[in-house]
């Protein structure tokens, strides 16, 4: 069977199979509450019993002070008053009763300021979950306390509950929705996990403990393998490990080709995780720092403190490096409750990033205020994401101005000289591109959008995959043309979306007049090896036939054959 690669890597494992039992779980009115009642005492004693048992038997520290801690939890008075309430007195039944008090338990964590009270949400939502799966009768497993060795397996796994993966247990995962550049996709390769998505029919083929194996390069899942078979794979996952080691001798290397062309190799992150990442790599600094997931983490919007403390922590980590912070990009596949945004019948054509922005004035401040605060802590840019307008461009440079003379006004210090820049990811940007460059200090090419927008095609419809291609012309000609318009600026041009790490095209953006490619952490190193085994005078060369290549077939011959 296959999906699409959404991360590279080989990888085998037990299946384990994610599902949120909160959907479902319908609110449901009972005639006899009493034997309810009854049921609910007998389940939290097993409950109880089952995270006690479970905390003795735990080999590590860690995981039995988890279990111990459930267990707490799940005999907390409170907890158990609030679902007898809902029985008792709205006789709803105990499967619904269970999941309202679990959400209302969680809001409560999730609105506490301190990261520890919030992190405790997840513990309500795991335990509530072990009790509503009893009470349906259901075998359930939760992303945390997870065995070793696993591969998930999920119809398709939200942004934050991908970034809730344990590395440690998790060897890959596999979903039968999304596409290549979802937000999911994009997490699974900062986290340098094996995976798959857009693997239909999947869960109909697995149960829990089945043995699976992926290839997250190729696609390819691999059901119930054969003991050989594993042992082949043993022998390949060995040899990219020693590929990896190979690549470690570039991360002190200058980002240079043979005849003396300086680039940057910067990284994407989304988290201070992330950005420890991008240092363990040899990254020259912060091409792409995502926010939104700050804003789509809990259930209000982060307020300037806790922002400016993220923003500044990975600003320390960064030292002198570059940090380019892009301000949120809410809307298309990034939802966030709180801000009550209409449903849209297309959402990447919608209310999405700086024209959310530029029409909650109070949202944008708070975050361009935290960001002029942190500034002082390193090298900080900012950079505004979707833009297509000129307008676009003084409006939010306008309100930076007023953001800046409130924080005068207040006395509070930040980096003058900031600079501003703009991701190129719309068309009508790219054909602008000579205008908007006088308007600011940077442009970063956001490929995984501006494909989309140029092929009019959604970038999560994997039915629609031979025409969203890194290799169409339509898409280099736009490079080009945003690169030139660059230049007759002076100012200069990288790249954040996932094209910058295909390998197959490095000479070619380094021909097209590229300064910087900011890939995921783990694309650093082969990405800076072909910078530097090649020359700048062959990369130049490659551009004519590419820009005069009247189909994708043409440049894939040229450049993977
Ligand atoms: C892009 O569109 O290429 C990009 C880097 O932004 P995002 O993937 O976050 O939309
Ligand atoms: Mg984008």
């Amino acid at each position: 069977m296959f999906g699409k690669s959404a991360s590279p890597g080989l990888a085998f494992g037990k299946v384990v199979i994610v599902e949120d039992i909160f959907d479902k779980v319908t609110a449901t009115k009972i005639d006899d509450t009493s034997s309810e009642v009854e049921r609910f005492e007998s389940i939290l004693k097993e409950v109880v019993g089952e995270l006690e048992t479970l905390s003795k038997e735990a080999l590590q520290k860690d995981q039995q002070e988890i279990f111990e801690a459930h267990s707490m939890l799940a005999a907390d008075p409170s907890f158990k008053k609030e679902v007898l309430k809902l029985i008792s007195e709205s006789s709803f039944s105990l499967s619904y009763a269970l999941k309202e008090t679990g959400l209302s338990f969680m809001a409560k964590f999730e609105a506490l300021e301190d990261d520890y009270f919030k992190e405790r949400a997840l513990d309500i939502k795991d335990i509530t979950t072990r009790f509503i799966s009893k009470s349906m009768g259901l075998s359930t497993s939760s992303l945390r306390n997870l065995p070793n060795d696993v591969v998930l397996v999920a119809r398709d796994l939200t942004p934050s509950q991908t970034a809730a993966i344990d590395k440690t247990k998790v060897k890959g995962f596999i979903t039968e929705l999304g596409g290549v550049t979802s937000h999911t996709a994009i997490i699974a390769r900062t986290l340098e996990i094996p995976a798959i998505v857009g693997a239909k029919g999947l869960l109909s083929e697995v149960s829990n403990g089945d043995l699976l194996a992926l290839d997250g390069l190729s696609g390819q899942v691999f059901l119930k393998p054969s003991d050989d078979f594993i042992g082949e794979l043993k022998v390949q996952i060995e040899k990219e490990q020693e590929y990896k080691e190979a690549l470690k001798t570039y991360i002190d290397k200058e980002t240079i080709t043979s005849d003396g062309h300086k680039l940057k190799v910067l990284g994407n992150i989304s988290s201070v995780e992330d950005a420890k990442n991008v240092l363990k790599n040899g990254g020259e600094g912060i091409g792409l720092l995502r926010t939104e997931f700050l804003y789509m983490e809990s259930s209000a919007a982060p307020n300037e403190e806790k922002q400016f403390n993220f923003y500044k922590e990975i600003l320390e980590i960064m030292g002198k490096r570059p940090v380019t912070i892009r301000t949120f990009d809410i809307g298309g596949d990034k939802e966030v409750s709180y801000l009550n945004l209409e449903k849209e019948d297309n959402p990447f054509l919608g209310y999405r990033a700086i024209r959310i922005s530029l029409d909650e004035i109070d949202l944008f401040k708070t975050q361009l205020r935290a960001i002029l605060r942190a500034s002082v802590f390193g090298n900080a840019k900012i950079m505004f994401p979707m833009i297509a307008t000129h307008r676009e461009i003084l409006r939010a440079k306008e309100i930076l101005e007023q953001c800046k003379q409130e924080l005068s006004n207040e006395g509070l210090d930040f980096d003058q000289e900031i600079e501003i820049g703009i991701m190129i990811e719309i068309p009508a940007a790219a054909i602008m591109a000579d205008l908007l460059a006088k308007e600011v200090d940077f442009f970063s090419i956001g490929t995984n959008d501006l494909i989309q927008y140029t092929m009019a095609v959604d970038r999560m419809n994997d039915k629609l995959d031979d025409l969203y291609s890194f290799y169409d012309p339509s898409v280099i000609r736009l490079i080009s043309m945003t690169i030139n318009g660059a230049k007759s600026a002076g100012i200069p041009v990288g790249m954040c979306g996932s094209m910058a790490s295909e390998l197959q095209l490095t000479e070619l953006l380094v021909g097209l007049g590229l300064s910087t490619f900011s890939v995921t952490s783990g694309s650093i190193l082969s990405v800076r090896k072909n910078i530097i085994e090649t020359s700048f005078s062959k990369c130049d060369e490659l551009v004519p036939s590419a820009l005069n290549s009247s189909d994708k077939s043409h440049i894939l011959e040229m450049f993977t054959l």
